[in-house]
């Protein structure tokens, strides 16, 4: 027997869990798919697209949405004789500039010997040869840029729209697709772009956990062997989902995690006491992710509020944290921030939903004060923050959580 052995168990197909998985078919939005087909209408009509804009928060099946439809188009137009279509779908992600946009569209219409470098050249050179590969591509061309967002310019989502109007197009009739997770996106774009890309506009809003449970059926049918999940199983990962955010990739994520435990853990049924457990670790990696983003005073303020919850005294006023949180800083040498930056930094950590902060009025004299408390489990903090406890020292109120974190680690 070899050193490798094939888990079979559990998973038919665990890549069907994942969010690049193209399902066959969507579930539960058939409304929204109805209004996107309908601007999409022109194409097949051999007319001039509309420029579309669809937005809603990450994981609402933009994406999905918008392969599953133009796939279909696709396949359509192929129908009639009249209709050349090409679809090219760039996502921006680490993008950030219209010349970065250009130079990769551009290379999209050029096969592999023919790339352009992606710096060097004259902004307008670029857009030249974008115009070039468009006229001779021809026909009817419909380019998606999705998380669009990512763009800081918007010079391309100017041209683009225009480029016929303006003569550089004789050719090619182009449609554009803005995706964007940014609702303020939209608005922050200059009323000329907007006016252009914005033709048609469509939402998708986040999803309630029945439209999970579909959704995770489906992918859970293709996924994983019959009988393997429990009664439940599916619906406690729609209902995490629901409340966290209406985000049908978190709850895969989730389930997908829950899957991996079962498998690690060798049980041949997957239980909603995995679920739990599958979202606490998920939880643990969200938050080590936050914490690792934070500067050194956000640690240091975080620690203080930590120690401070620890020992039953919070919710606490800015004011309050500070001494502790000024100890920890002298501690380690460095200067402690003005406490108005002092409570940015307890502002921003209530923005990342790990601590929270409630606003309290002053009674008689009217004004308001705030008052904060960590929203998160004190021992998966701490772990994050090892660093930082290590360098300032272990403040007495963590001691035994921080011996026993140690020996954990040791054994996991
Ligand atoms: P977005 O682009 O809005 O961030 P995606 O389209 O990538 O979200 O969707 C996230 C994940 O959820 C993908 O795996 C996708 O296949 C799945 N998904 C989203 N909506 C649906 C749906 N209506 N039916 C089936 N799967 C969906
Ligand atoms: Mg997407």
């Amino acid at each position: 027997m070899g050193m490798f052995e094939r888990d079979t168990e559990i998973y038919r197909n665990r890549d069907a869990l994942r969010g690049d998985y193209q399902p066959d078919e969507l579930v539960g939005r058939d409304s929204e798919l109805e209004r996107y087909k309908t601007a999409l209408q022109p194409v097949i009509n051999g007319e001039q697209p509309n420029n579309i804009f669809l937005y809603g928060k990450t994981g609402v099946g933009k994406t999905a949405g918008t392969r599953y439809l133009l796939d279909h188009l696709v396949d359509d137009a192929a129908q009639y004789d009249d209709i050349d279509l090409t679809v090219k779908m760039l996502n921006c992600d680490g993008l950030s500039s219209s010349y970065q946009i250009a130079t990769r569209l551009v290379n999209k219409f050029r096969d592999d010997a023919n790339q352009i470098s992606t710096t060097g050249y004259p902004r307008a050179t670029v857009y030249d040869m974008l115009w070039d590969a468009l006229d001779s591509c021809g026909g009817t061309v419909l380019i998606v840029l999705d998380e669009v967002d990512h763009v800081n310019d918007d010079s391309i989502l100017y041209q683009l729209p225009r480029a016929r109007a303006n003569g550089s197009l004789s050719e090619a009739k182009i449609g554009i697709i803005g995706i964007s997770n940014n609702f303020s996106f939209r608005d922050n774009l200059s009323p000329k772009v907007k006016s252009s890309l914005c033709e048609e506009e469509l939402q998708f809003p986040a999803y309630d956990a029945q439209e999970l449970i579909e959704i995770l059926q489906q992918r859970a049918t293709v996924a994983f062997h019959e009988d393997v999940i429990d009664e439940g199983v599916i619906e406690l990962c729609a209902a995490y989902g629901a409340k966290d955010a209406g985000d049908a990739r978190q709850s895969l994520d989730l389930l997908m995690k829950t899957g991996d435990l079962a498998r690690d853990q060798d049980t041949d049924v997957i239980t909603d006491d995995l679920v739990r457990q599958a979202r606490e670790a998920l939880e643990r990696g969200r938050i080590r992710e936050g914490i690792s983003g934070l500067t050194q005073h956000g640690h240091l303020v975080l620690y203080a509020l930590l120690t401070l919850e620890q020992q039953g005294q919070t919710p606490v006023r800015s004011r309050d944290v500070r001494p502790r949180y000024t100890k920890f800083a002298e501690q380690i040498g460095v200067d402690p921030l003005v406490p108005r930056r002092m409570r940015d930094h307890l502002g921003e950590l209530s923005m990342l939903g790990i601590i929270t902060s409630v606003e309290r009025n002053e009674g008689r004299r009217g004004g308001t004060y705030r008052e904060y408390s960590l929203d998160m489990d004190i021992s998966m903090v701490l772990t994050a923050l090892e660093e930082t406890v290590e360098s300032v020292g272990v403040h007495e109120s963590v001691a035994d959580l921080v011996s026993q974190e140690t020996t954990l680690t040791e054994y996991t």
